[in-house]
Order: structure tokens, then C-alpha cells, then sequence
């Protein structure tokens, strides 16, 4: 089983932000890009094109997803815009990386990599987590998660 599977099924991961329907979202452990979450997809699937056609719900699911986490992430941290990535060379399991940037970055009209990484503590990141938590919930007060579909 890959790590974002193992990751998945785990309770308690300080970098555990939320379930949704799709994915599931976590602090990335480096901050670099204040803000930096990932979304992992709740099904392994190597990458987006892995999805068939009887995999619209999955499609659909990631869509809503990415744009509620998206507008949650910019009134969070105020950012200017929001990378967003799906590589999986690493993890060959669907995930995007949703990086916040600031005007003020010396780099900001460049890609996000390579940087130095700024490493937090796993306390810094369940605060961080929290706090994306309360703010989803503050945007979208009426989501439930319905734990149709998992790994
Ligand atoms: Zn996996």
C-alpha cells in the first residue's frame, strides 16, 4: 500500500486538516509558501487521466473540492493567488499541491520549485490545520462529508 493510503487510513496525523467527499486535505511540513496544503485523493489513482467514465463522481467530487479549499486557502492567508500542482513522481498516488503566493516574494512570477524548504514543527502544523478547519467551516457551514468512497 502506498504512504498516502497508509496516510488515509490514519487517525490523529497533526498535518490532518479535513476530509471532504474527493480528498482529503493536509499541512504541508514545509512552509516556505505560508499556507501550503495538499489534497489527497480519497481512491488511489495514479493521475487525473487514471479517471474513467464511471468515475464522474470522483471528478465531480475533485472539482468541488479544489474550488471550496481554494477559497477557504485565499481568505486564510490573504495570498494573492494559489498554485496549484499535481506531480506524483514522488507518491505515484493523485494529490495536488494548492500553494498560496504573495506579490511581495522575491520569486512570485516563477514556479514555486525549487526553494529552500522552511520545516515547522508537527504542533505548527496541527495549529495551522485547525485553524483551515474552523475557517472551512466558517465558509461552507452546511458541508457534510458523506463517506461514500475511500481508499
Ligand atoms: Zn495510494
Amino acid at each position: 500500500m502506498c504512504i498516502f493510503c497508509n496516510l488515509l487510513l490514519k487517525d490523529g496525523d497533526p498535518s490532518f486538516i479535513l476530509k471532504l467527499n474527493g480528498g482529503t486535505l493536509y499541512v504541508n511540513h514545509s512552509q516556505t509558501y505560508p499556507g501550503r496544503i495538499m489534497y489527497v485523493l480519497n481512491k488511489h489513482l495514479t493521475d487525473v487521466s487514471d479517471l474513467a467514465d464511471e468515475d464522474d463522481w470522483w471528478t465531480e467530487q475533485l472539482g468541488g473540492d479544489i474550488r471550496m479549499i481554494l477559497k477557504v486557502l485565499k481568505t486564510s492567508f490573504d495570498c494573492d493567488r494559489i498554485d496549484l500542482a499535481s506531480l506524483g513522481n514522488e507518491v505515484p498516488h493523485l494529490h495536488f499541491h494548492l500553494i498560496p503566493r504573495y506579490v511581495n516574494e522575491p520569486n512570485f512570477s516563477e514556479s514555486p520549485w525549487p526553494h529552500k524548504k522552511k520545516l515547522i514543527s508537527k504542533d505548527a502544523q496541527a495549529k495551522i490545520a485547525e485553524s483551515l478547519r474552523n475557517d472551512f467551516f466558517k465558509m461552507w457551514p452546511d458541508y457534510k462529508y458523506e463517506n461514500i468512497k475511500t481508499v
